[in-house]
């Protein structure tokens, strides 16, 4: 699981275009600290027997460390008074560069307490907030099952209204952090679909220890601990549900949509590291007399990977940028116009997908430049080849984000 620490990425706010996405306080806290955050994190993660192990200290690291604190509110122990996208695009695209599995632990703090941040009561907030960001409470989001991937609309979960709360029966699947998650945000049907009528999501924050709930591992490439969530009867309290009954569905978009242009930003992490990987082996291997940067066809698909690479950069910060004024336009007329809304799925849809599809094919050209040191386990192109497969496909697969970017197109002209 060792990852060697190579000379730093080139330092983003060289660049003058993206500092037109990036101001400079995001730039020096996300960045700076992400980077700062490099030598520890690799220490603990090559300590560490397991990555499940690993990803418990990774949390507790970051929290210690204040990284955090980016992606909860400042009311509840957060950076900013609001969680912003743009310097969470920042620190996952650094943490991507030294370790997919730092970036990880990072990604799934935000993404499993964002429901609570985004609609949560204030008690929940309270509950639960402080202790992600202090890395003292792991989180986890569970939303797919074994017949609702991207058709959420075929899920079978259910919570069903007690006089003492809801009681939920069903199973998850894939789902990151089960097993060393003290928290699930879960998703369930509330209301089944009956005559012509819509399903009905609601979302629940369930401790990890509550009696019903269990978890099995599942074994996925890449060092990712993930796994089934069970639950048989799990009871909880009326409390623990997140906005009113029947929000789940728009509670699990507002959350999607605003983590997407972030795993495109850890995908470019994890290309700029194959590059960089690339950059160092091509001007050290020789054969047929010179190293292989002195070929030209070598030079050119550097070229073109470099290219990609940042063209995908630009619509990552884009659409950071882009959800973080809607959000502010939000907070200041307490409300959202619909087009914002939309504006801001496509162009996180746009930036997921060009992002990790990107990030891909510049890993995979890293392992073909290598050639067979490419596909070496122990080697980091080859554990950056296993490692991106999945953001390709979670939080939305490239398909689904082809299909959203279409409707935008053409249902709403945007
Ligand atoms: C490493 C990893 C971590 C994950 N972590 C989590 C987590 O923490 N929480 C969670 O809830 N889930 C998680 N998931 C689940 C993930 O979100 C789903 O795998 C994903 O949404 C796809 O669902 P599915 O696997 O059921 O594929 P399916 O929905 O069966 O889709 C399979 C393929 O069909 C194609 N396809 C599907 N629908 C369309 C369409 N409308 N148009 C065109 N093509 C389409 C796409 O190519 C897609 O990849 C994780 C998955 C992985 C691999």
């Amino acid at each position: 699981m060792s990852r060697s620490t190579v000379n730093a990425p080139p330092v983003l706010s060289d660049d003058v275009v993206e500092r037109a996405f990036v101001d400079a306080d995001a730039l020096r806290d996300a960045w700076s600290s992400a980077a700062a955050l490099e030598p520890a994190a690799l220490r603990l993660e090559q300590d560490a027997s397991d990555a499940p192990s690993a990803l418990v200290r990774l949390v507790s690291l970051l929290g210690e460390r204040g990284l955090l604190g980016l992606v909860v509110p400042a009311a509840y122990g957060g950076t900013y008074p609001e969680v912003r996208s743009v310097p969470l695009c920042l620190a996952r695209e650094r943490l991507g560069y030294s370790s997919p599995l730092v970036e990880l632990a990072f990604a799934m703090q935000a993404l499993g307490s964002y429901p609570i941040t985004a609609r949560g009561s204030d008690s929940l907030k309270e509950r639960y907030l402080p202790r992600v960001a202090a890395g003292e409470a792991v989180a986890a989001f569970a939303l797919t099952e074994e017949d609702a991937g991207s058709d959420l609309s075929r899920m079978r979960t259910s919570a069903t209204l007690t006089p003492d709360g809801y009681v939920l029966r069903g199973k998850k699947i894939f789902i990151s952090n089960a097993g060393i998650a003290h928290f699930y945000v879960v998703f369930a049907v509330t209301t089944p679909e009956a005559a012509g009528a819509k399903l009905r999501l609601s979302a629940f924050v369930i401790d990890a220890e509550a009696p019903g709930l269990t978890t099995r591992p599942q074994h996925v490439l890449g060092g990712h601990p993930i796994g089934e969530v069970v639950l048989e009867d799990v009871r909880v309290p009326l409390a623990a549900r997140i906005g009113p009954e029947g929000a789940g569905m728009s509670i699990a978009l507002e959350t999607l949509h605003k983590l997407r242009p972030t795993v495109g930003a850890a995908a470019l992490g994890m290309g700029q590291r194959a590059l960089s990987e690339a950059l160092g082996h091509v001007r050290t291997r020789e054969q047929f007399g010179a190293p292989l940067s002195e070929l030209q066809a070598v030079q050119m698909s550097l070229a073109d990977v470099a290219c990609e690479l940042d063209a995908a950069r630009l619509l990552v910060y884009r659409a950071a940028a882009v959800a973080d004024v809607v959000a502010q336009l939000r907070a200041q007329n307490g409300h959202e116009a619909p087009a914002d809304r939309a504006r801001v799925a496509k162009t996180g849809s746009m930036a997921k997908l060009m992002a990790t599809e990107a990030a891909f094919r510049v890993i995979d050209r890293a392992v073909q430049l290598h050639g067979g040191r490419g596909v070496e386990t122990t080697g980091m192109p080859a554990r950056l080849y296993d490692d991106i497969r999945a953001l390709r496909i979670y939080e939305g697969a490239s398909d689904v984000q082809r299909l959203l970017i279409a409707r935008a197109l053409l249902e709403r002209g945007l």
